[in-house]
């Protein structure tokens, strides 16, 4: 069963909800760069200085920087028996970076789980989101930011992956449960 898994999916595609469920079934850490970004905000790390204002355009934090809070996270002990990695790679250096550790750590990626949505079905959702949670990230011009950050840098790491012949595409579309227990399927 897969253990070491990256998780790719548009913004508001359920990443962060269904890697949750995921770090339940399997037991292993569950690692955003987004949360631990968010984090370094609140508490004005020197990181999250630098971050917060990129973070609040819908712009991507430089590489630089997420590759070096992932790479320390990555270290930890509790990573040892696996992770679910949420929010990162996002672009072909970071995706590269994480190849490089993976092999220096001897612990290749097991799989690229790609959660599939339609951006009709997002944008609501996102919309939602921001109602409830009041990110900071969460207005429309940011929102649609993201959204082209993702096709530009993220989406075409797929082919990355593809080449690799790491990657389960699943959809994204249906209730929590639903998309979970297709997961749940597609991992076992
Ligand atoms: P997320 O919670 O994953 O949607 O991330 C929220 C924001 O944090 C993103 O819009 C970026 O500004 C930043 N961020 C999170 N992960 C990364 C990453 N891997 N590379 C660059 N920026 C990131």
């Amino acid at each position: 069963m897969s253990r070491r898994i990256v998780l790719l999916g548009a913004p508001g595609a359920g990443k962060g909800t269904q890697a949750a469920a995921i770090r339940e079934r399997f037991g292993v850490p569950h690692i955003s760069t987004g949360d631990m970004l968010r984090a370094a905000v609140a508490a004005e790390t020197p990181v999250g200085l630098q971050a917060k204002a990129v973070m609040e355009a819908g712009q991507l934090v430089s590489d630089e920087i997420v590759i070096g809070i992932t790479r320390d996270r990555l270290g930890e002990a509790d990573c040892e028996p696996g992770f679910i990695l949420d929010g990162f790679p996002r672009t072909r250096a970071q995706a590269e970076a994480l190849d490089a550790l993976l092999e220096e750590l001897g612990r290749p990626l097991d799989c690229c789980l790609a959660l599939t949505v339609d951006v009709e079905e997002v944008l609501p959702r996102l919309l939602k989101r921001a109602e409830i949670e009041g990110r900071a990230d969460d207005n429309e011009e940011s929102i649609r930011k993201r959204m082209r950050e993702y096709e530009q840098k993220t989406a075409p790491l797929l082919d990355h992956y593809r080449q690799q012949d790491l990657v389960v595409e699943v959809s994204g579309v249906g209730t929590i449960e639903e998309v979970g227990r297709r997961i749940e399927e597609a991992l076992s």
